[in-house]
């Protein structure tokens, strides 16, 4: 068979792997617009689900992964005027150029052709496939090319982020909150290697504006974040890879949903097919776990047409209850101020549920019974889901 995959991220490299392993006949191609070596981003987090799935996949790359991870134990919170507090759980981290740069070495040992520096302008310049995989990302051309088709909505989240790095080690994964007099803003960040950290900061839209930062070019608007965040940056500075080149990191997320992934020979994958909120850090492993999918059905020995829809069927009935839980944690953060005023512990509860694993009656079982919380919280969180339930739907932009 012969296969093309436009984008090297991991989606991409990852299937490329597999897919040849499954069959070293296969001619597998991987066109990737950057040159070797260069990504965006900065560390991700997994948990062992993926790494146990990645050594039933391919044991040698997942040894490289593994080595390469680092491990934190806890959640730290920090919030301002609150005694810091530590939520139990615990992960790994790694760098997206680590990732990519094992991937990339594991499919060139395997026989696959990477093909840096490589864009794609037009699916028709694509030379002749069997299979083509659309691994271009959450801003897919490939999609965009054939959007009736796909059905790909695109929902724009309110909340303001950008993705940083840092030279100072967290100690383990933390969220700080910090209370500014234009509203609250925050940080999710964790070590992903000996000597950086990721550091993404969010924050509602009014506040992003009245703090400057719609005006501000990259380099005074890292300069303004580290002021912010002194007290958390232990005297290291951030750093956004955007002042090189102007222009800010500043984005919305956009939850993109496409309602069909295969049109004839061509099929998407990873973020091109759907992304999810990194409030739950769980991007990558749902691409790599596509990966796995679309391998495995294309090995069945079914006709093509059958095996990428069993792979679109399996991947999004797997999906479901993850993207559920990352629309629940990124709606948590957009209401934020809702809960920021919490007494630490009731807010770091919170935060810890923001996901709403936990139904609400065993919630407020154990806030009565197990800790001395006030009847007023107890008011405060009927209330509160009350009021989340009467919210309105952020809006939807078709691609
Ligand atoms: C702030 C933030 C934090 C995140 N944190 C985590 C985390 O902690 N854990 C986690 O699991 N996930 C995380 N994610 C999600 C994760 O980054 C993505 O889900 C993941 O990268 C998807 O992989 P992919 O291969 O599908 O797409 P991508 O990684 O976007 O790769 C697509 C590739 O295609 C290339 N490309 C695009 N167009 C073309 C073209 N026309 N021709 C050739 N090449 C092309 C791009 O250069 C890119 O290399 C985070 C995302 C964000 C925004």
């Amino acid at each position: 068979m012969r296969i093309t995959c436009v984008g090297g991220g991991p989606a991409g490299l990852y299937f490329s792997v597999l897919a040849k392993l499954a069959d070293p006949s296969h001619e597998v191609t991987v066109l990737e617009r950057n040159p070797a070596g260069v990504t965006w981003g900065w560390g991700v987090v997994f948990w062992d689900d993926l790494l146990d799935d990645l050594f039933k996949h391919d044991p040698v790359s997942a040894e490289r992964i593994w080595e390469s991870a680092r491990k934190w134990d806890e959640y730290e919170v920090r919030a301002t005027g609150k005694p810091v507090s530590h939520l139990a759980g615990y992960g790994f981290s790694l760098g997206r150029h680590r990732l990519l740069e094992i991937l990339g070495e594991r499919a060139a040992e395997l026989g696959v052709q990477v093909s840096w520096s490589d864009e794609l302008g037009d699916l028709a310049a694509l030379p002749p496939a069997d299979l083509v995989v659309a691994c271009d990302g959450a801003r897919s051309r490939i999609r965009e090319s054939a959007a009736e088709h796909f059905g790909a909505e695109v929902e724009v989240a309110s909340n303001k982020y950008i993705w940083l790095g840092t030279p100072h080690v967290f100690d383990t994964f933390t969220f700080g909150f910090e209370k500014t007099p234009a509203g609250w803003i925050w940080y999710h960040a964790y070590p992903f290697s000996g000597d950086k950290s990721t550091f993404i900061v969010e924050c509602q839209p009014q506040t992003w504006s009245a703090l400057g930062f719609d005006t501000l070019d990259a380099q005074q608007g890292t300069a303004r974040l580290e002021e912010i965040f002194a007290d958390h940056l232990g005297g290291q500075p951030l750093i956004d890879h955007r002042a090189e080149v102007g222009g800010t990191g500043w984005l919305n997320f956009r939850r993109v949903t496409a309602q069909r992934w295969d049109h004839g020979n061509v099929v998407l994958m990873g973020d091109a097919a759907h992304t999810t909120h990194f409030a739950i850090g769980s991007g990558t492993k749902l691409a790599m776990q596509d990966a796995m999918a679309l391998a495995s059905a294309i090995s069945s020995g079914d006709p093509l047409p059958v095996a990428l829809e069993r792979y679109e069927h399996r991947r999004k009935a797997a999906m479901a209850p993850l993207q559920k839980a990352a629309r629940a944690s990124s709606a948590w953060f957009e209401r934020l101020p809702e809960y920021a005023d919490l007494p630490g512990k009731q807010f770091s509860y919170a935060l810890s549920n923001r996901r709403g694993e936990y139904p609400a009656w065993r919630y407020l079982l154990h806030m009565t019974t197990q800790s001395r919380v006030p009847r007023t919280m107890l008011r405060w969180t009927l209330s509160a889901r009350r009021s989340s339930r009467a919210r309105r739907r952020p809006p939807l932009i078709t691609a």
